[in-house]
């Protein structure tokens, strides 16, 4: 599990600001789903050795009506959902009473909470975030979003308090070359242990459908976990004599005690999902194409480095053409998830559903499929034969040798000179090579560069 992190504050304090610094500017993944969170965005935040969940909000007003009363009922939420409260003020306009309310409001609840003064770039950020100090939440942290000042600092202590809590949340070093021992003991682990499948996709695709199908019953049925409505329910389950822990966002089976309104779908529950998960089973809603939401999803997944099966639900009852233009459109649009193994199903009338397994059990395997040394460097030298690496600087770059670094997904080392240089299109075409050499489908590949022998 990682920790949720919630921007909350006024409009234009710099909260956008910061969470696009954060999650590493504009190539931000950010699922925005209308209608369901509005003003709040998710992003995966990696700031140098941490990881963790990030939601901006649209801002509170203090003015809470109309517009302002929904965007504030969404930083409410967002509150809710966080383990830590960043409360951001801006130094140059001072105390106003809007942040008071919002004051207010963060002093009664029970989480833990940091003043942010932003802007303090060319003002005295001591003298101008000192009033800052009356409304009575403790230290005021001083940074400059725009610049990037201070920020680093602040998540330090930020997310120092929950590192006990949240041990994922460290990033932790590449194996390193004697490591391969390591990533052999690991891989042993890894295939001995039940394949944790999260079914994930956005609201109404169908997950629900999927899970009872898959499960072979429709009733619900009452689990006794615990856990907030932001966390997934665990089934275990067998199929084809292999062990799974089905990931269940969707709810599918509720748990008792718990009778605050729970949004059926959320983001964070989706992202703790994903990370959570050995293999995830987007489900994408034929009906309705290729949406921005599933490109978002498809993003988060993609991240984390996690397997992958691609389900297209309500494949039933749609003409010949319809399909032949949903497939176009997919080989338009997916083409960075070429990996993955994509079935046509229909959930409701259980068409196809059997044989999403095989390519999970497919994609598990690959991501934990022993690779020796020896085969490694043979198909990178191989590759290097079919298409020599380009000049750098006047110089061919050489590869000398590979290794595995890690499994699930597979990394592959690739020591020589002036491999860090290799352009992107080369990287790709590695990645192919080893991707068929290997046979491995529905996980990605890493390829990490070292520079020497
Ligand atoms: P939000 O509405 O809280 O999300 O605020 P934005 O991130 O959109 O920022 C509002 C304005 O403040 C923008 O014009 C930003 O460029 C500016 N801003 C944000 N951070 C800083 C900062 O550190 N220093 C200064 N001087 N301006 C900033
Ligand atoms: P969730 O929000 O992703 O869990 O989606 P649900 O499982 O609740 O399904 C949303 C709607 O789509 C329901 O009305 C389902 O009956 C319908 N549905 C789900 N799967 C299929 C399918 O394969 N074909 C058709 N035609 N409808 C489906």
């Amino acid at each position: 599990m990682l920790p949720v992190v919630a921007l909350v504050g006024r409009p234009n304090v710099g909260k956008s600001t910061l969470f696009n610094r954060l999650t590493n500017t504009r190539d931000a993944l950010v699922a925005d789903f209308p209608g369901l969170t509005r003003d709040r965005k998710y992003g995966q935040a990696k700031f140098e050795r941490r990881q963790f969940i990030v939601v901006d909000t649209g801002g509170i007003t203090g003015d809470e009506e109309g517009i302002d009363a929904e965007m504030a009922q969404q930083s409410l939420l967002a509150i809710e959902e966080a383990d830590v409260v960043m409360f951001l003020v801006d130094a140059r306009a001072g105390l106003l009473p809007a942040d008071q309310g919002i004051a207010d409001h963060l002093r009664r609840i029970n989480k833990k909470v940091f003043i942010v003064a932003n802007k303090v770039d060319g003002i005295d950020g001591d003298s101008e975030s000192a009033e800052f100090y009356k409304l009575g939440l403790g230290e005021v942290k001083q940074i400059a979003a725009a610049h990037g000042r201070g920020v680093s600092q602040l998540l330090q202590d930020g997310l120092a308090p929950l590192e006990a809590d949240f041990p994922d949340m460290e990033i932790v070093d590449d194996i390193e070359p004697e490591g391969e021992e390591d990533a052999e003991a690991q891989r042993q682990r890894l295939q001995d242990l039940p394949i944790k499948l999260a079914i994930v996709g956005k609201p109404n695709v169908g997950k629900s459908t999927l899970t009872n199908r898959i499960l072979g019953e429709e009733r619900v049925v009452v689990f006794d976990q615990p856990g907030t409505t932001r966390d997934s329910i665990y089934i275990p389950m067998e199929r084809d004599e292999r062990e799974y822990v089905l990931i269940d966002t969707a709810g599918v089976r509720k748990r008792k005690k718990i009778n605050e309104a729970v949004e059926k779908f959320s983001i964070v529950k989706t992202l703790q999902a994903i990370e959570e998960a050995n293999v995830v089973l987007l489900v994408i809603d034929a009906r309705e194409g290729i949406t921005d939401q599933d490109l978002s999803l498809l993003g988060f997944v993609l991240n984390s480095g996690r397997s992958l099966v691609l389900a297209v639900n309500k494949w039933d009852g749609l003409s010949s053409d319809v399909k032949d233009d949903i497939k176009r459109e997919m080989d338009r649009r997916l083409g960075f998830v070429d990996f993955a193994r994509i079935h046509f199903i229909s959930a409701l009338h259980g068409s196809g559903v059997g044989n999403l397994f095989g390519s999970v059990q497919e994609a598990y395997s690959s991501a934990t499929k022993r690779i020796n040394t020896s085969i490694l460097t043979k198909i990178m030298e191989m590759a290097q034969d079919d298409h020599q690496p380009p000049l750098v600087r006047g110089r061919r770059v050489k590869m000398k040798y590979a290794h595995a670094g890690g499994y699930n997904p597979p990394v592959i080392v690739i020591h020589g000179n002036q491999v860090d240089d290799l352009p992107n299109s080369y990287k790709r075409f590695l990645m192919n090579y080893f991707r068929k050499a290997l046979e491995i489908m529905g996980t990605p590949i890493k390829i990490e560069f070292r520079e020497g022998a």
